[in-house]
């Protein structure tokens, strides 16, 4: 979520750039001088554990440029007197707008159930069968299929690279989160049922993401991401996106819906404006864990209409305000392989990412009380295509296959 800095970036951009500004000093460092003080200033501070007041809606200190100029996004209000100190030389941080949520008074938390009553009442079938037919729908050939690795366990190959199902680990949650193995990714199952009328206490399909994956289909630094991402008009925007996997070409796709839904209820345009952002590569704020907007898979709609939980505890939005985002959005963006933010219990409203593995999975699981789908028997005594890179290990034989895959062109 990287959409509140980036409107607030464009706001004091503009201040530090206004013509009745005084101009810095010839001394003044440059700005990615700048850039480079603030970012060592919030890493080395823990804001993971800043407590956030009642009301309080700010997110945690953030630093970037962006094409208008530098910004920070002051968390709570000594983060926000810091970026004010580090950022002595004329730009200086103004509160960020009201909003509906801050208007309205709060609605009553109410006790959250334990997780593990979540996941009772959604058994996920994340069987090595199911992941798999998931990964081969969301990402068609680059997915090679599921083996053994030398020590027996099941590893699932793309492009020649090989991750590892299940560690073997029992997790909480947070756990999952934090150290995440290509199971976990499917432990909780997105619902495509809208609107959301409850989220249970930690409930997040989605935020367990297995980095190395992503790193490999989108590229493994900020300069290789570069290098595949295209532009994409969205909605009057033009928006840079990854090309890969189709995730581009996706959200082209959700771009004409969405300029056809918004013809029918011009309501829904103003979620399209004030764009918090596509592709920038960063950490999740307080954590160590890469942002799939690094990636160029995700994008924040409008700042303004949005509600994270960095900003406002969780259990504030446990029953309300996601409502108020349009269900025909979420389903067009739902549709063509995107999850939403929304949906977590850790909610981040204005973000939808690109995740067609478990949009896939979703399907495939059907409506949470039914049962998983048979599971599917295509012959296995074929081999699956050779690895595209040549580096890559050798590729699968058909006896090493776990799972076979269905709908792919043998040899
Ligand atoms: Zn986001």
């Amino acid at each position: 979520m990287n959409a509140r800095f980036a409107c607030t970036l464009v706001a004091w951009a503009g201040l530090a750039l206004a013509a009745e500004k005084p101009a810095p000093p010839p001394a003044s460092p440059t700005l990615e001088e700048r850039v480079a003080d603030l970012e060592r200033y919030f890493q080395s501070s823990d804001i993971s554990n800043v407590p956030v007041r009642s009301g309080e809606r700010w997110a945690p200190g953030r630093v970037g440029v962006s094409p208008a100029g530098l910004g920070v996004s002051p968390g709570p209000a000594h983060l926000a007197r810091a970026a004010r100190i580090v950022l002595q030389d004329g730009v200086t941080a103004e509160a960020p707008p009201k909003s509906e949520a801050e208007k309205a008074p709060p609605a009553p938390a109410e006790p959250a159930p334990p997780a593990s009553k979540t996941e009772a009442a959604k058994p996920a079938d994340a069987s090595l069968a199911a992941v798999s037919s998931a990964l081969e729908k969301g990402y068609g050939k680059l997915f090679e299929g599921a083996q053994k690795d030398e020590k027996g366990r099941p590893v699932l190959r793309f492009a020649g690279h090989d991750f590892l199902f299940d560690d073997g680990k029992a997790k909480t949650p947070e756990q999952r989160i934090d150290d995440t193995d290509m199971e976990d990714m499917f432990v909780q199952v997105y619902p495509l049922v809208n609107p959301t009328e409850k989220v249970e206490k930690d409930f997040d399909p989605g935020r367990a993401r297995v980095e190395e994956f992503f790193k490999l289909l989108y590229g493994g630094t900020e300069a290789e991401v570069s290098k595949n991402l295209v532009s994409v008009d969205f909605c009057g925007t033009k928006v840079r996106f990854n090309a890969k996997c189709g995730a581009a070409a996706a959200l082209g796709e959700v771009a004409r819906e969405l300029d056809a839904l918004i013809e029918k209820n011009p309501g829904v345009k103003i979620y399209t404006r004030e764009l918090g952002g596509t592709f920038q590569w960063r950490m999740i704020a307080g954590t160590k864990r890469l942002s799939n907007h690094s990636f160029g898979t995700a994008i924040d709609l409008n700042v303004k209409k949005s509600a994270y939980w960095r900003w406002a505890p969780a259990a504030t939005l446990a029953t309300f305000s996601r409502k108020d985002w349009p269900t025909e959005l979420i389903e067009i963006f739902e549709r063509h392989g995107f999850i939403w933010g929304g949906k977590w219990w850790h909610y981040d409203t204005m973000h939808f990412e690109y995740r067609p593995e478990l949009i896939a999975f979703s399907k495939a699981a059907g409506p949470a009380e039914s049962a998983p789908p048979p599971a599917e028997k295509p012959p296995a005594e074929k081999a699956p295509p050779p690895p595209k890179e040549p580096s890559a290990k050798p590729p699968l034989k058909g006896a090493d296959l776990l799972v076979p895959l269905k709908g792919k062109k043998h040899k």
